[in-house]
């Protein structure tokens, strides 16, 4: 853990209660975003405070991409995504996180490619819709196929 106490991530990681968080490993935590209302689009924040992939560990690195994969199968299942963006940018929260966004069929046309950039951050999810959809992640990742994910609980 960080010992930037202004970070955002690093505070909520160290106390916050965790009920949007949908799975971790040793060096990456996984949430549901709380912008917008895209339901499965999920953010990996790597447990310490760094700016990027260059300042993480071979175990980081190495994991991250086992997890990205993971995740975008997990978002794919949960909502038979088209599409599955992936971007980090590190310039409003510099503590390294990867926005992990379905692009289903229903999403208008401005807002693909580039254009997500520019999906209304309001509203967000309701509270019982956040709960509901952080339920199914987990049960999806409970009940994959063995070798479809390696989970650490
Ligand atoms: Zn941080």
């Amino acid at each position: 853990m960080s010992e930037d106490a202004r970070c955002l991530i690093c505070k909520r990681q160290e106390h916050e209660p965790q009920k949007d968080v949908i799975l971790s490993t040793d060096g990456f935590v996984v949430r549901h975003s709380r912008e917008t209302n895209i339901l499965g689009y999920l953010v990996i924040e790597a447990r310490r405070h760094i700016l990027d992939l260059t300042e993480a560990t071979e175990d980081e690195a190495a994991g991250y991409g086992a997890l990205l994969k993971q995740v975008m199968a997990l978002i794919r299942k949960l909502t038979g995504a088209e599409r599955i963006y992936t971007f980090s940018l590190g310039e409003a929260v510099p503590h390294f996180h990867v926005h992990v966004i379905p692009r289903t069929d229903s999403l208008p046309r401005y807002f693909r490619g580039r254009g997500i950039m520019s999906y209304p951050l309001e509203p967000a999810l309701k509270e019982e819709q956040m709960a509901e959809v952080c339920k199914s992640l987990r049960y999806l990742l409970k009940t994959s196929p063995p070798g479809s994910t390696q989970v650490k609980p």
